[in-house]
C-alpha cells in the first residue's frame, strides 16, 4: 500500500510539471505576440498618417511599398543617397515630413545613407526588431509609420548613433527651395 501511494504521489507530481511547463509555454507565446503586435508596418499602431494596404500600394509604387511598408531594405550601394552631399533636407518619401538634415549626414561606408541624429527627436519613431535571429531598432517616420531603417550605437559623436536608412524611404529637398 505505502509502495503504491509513493507511485502515485510521484505521478502526481510529474502531472504538476506537464501542467506548469504547458502553461509557462502559453505565457511564453503570449509575450512573442505582444512584441510581435508592437512592430510598427503600419499595420496595428496608429499614426496621424494611416492608409489600406492598397491606398500605400497604389502611392508608392512595388519598390518603395516593400522597404516602407513592409520593412524591406535596398541592396547597399544601390539606393540614390548613399553617396549624396548636397545640403538640404530628407523627408519622408510617403509623406513629406522632415526627416534627416545633411548637417547630421556622414559617410558610414555601410553603402546606406546614414545620419548621427534625426532632424527632431519627435520626427522618427522607434521600434523593436527581432527580424533574421538579430535584435536590433527599427526606426520610422512617426507621422506615417513608415518603414527607414535602423539606428545602431556605432555612430560617431555627439550622439554616437547611426541611423542607418534606406534611400528609398526618403526624398531630398534642395536647401535652395
Ligand atoms: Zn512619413
Amino acid at each position: 500500500m505505502e509502495h503504491s501511494a509513493s507511485q502515485q504521489s510521484g505521478r502526481h507530481r510529474s502531472m504538476l510539471a506537464i501542467v506548469f511547463i504547458i502553461s509557462t509555454a502559453f505565457f511564453l507565446s503570449l509575450g512573442c505576440s505582444g512584441q510581435t503586435d508592437a512592430k510598427p508596418a503600419g499595420h496595428n499602431k496608429e499614426f496621424p498618417v494611416m492608409k489600406s494596404a492598397q491606398e500605400w500600394k497604389d502611392l508608392l509604387g512595388d519598390a518603395r511599398y516593400r522597404v516602407m511598408r513592409l520593412h524591406g531594405t535596398e541592396r547597399a550601394f544601390t539606393g540614390e543617397y548613399h553617396d549624396h552631399k548636397a545640403t538640404g533636407i530628407y523627408v519622408c518619401a510617403a509623406c513629406g515630413k522632415k526627416l534627416f538634415s545633411s548637417a547630421t549626414k556622414y559617410d558610414s561606408g555601410t553603402g546606406w545613407p546614414s545620419f548621427y541624429e534625426p532632424i527632431q527627436e519627435e520626427a522618427v519613431g522607434e521600434s523593436r526588431d527581432e527580424s533574421y535571429g538579430m535584435v536590433r531598432t527599427e526606426v520610422h517616420c512617426a507621422r506615417c509609420g513608415g518603414h527607414l531603417g535602423h539606428v545602431f550605437p556605432d555612430g560617431p559623436e555627439p550622439t554616437g548613433l547611426r541611423y542607418c536608412i534606406n534611400s528609398i524611404s526618403l526624398k531630398f529637398e534642395d536647401a535652395k527651395d
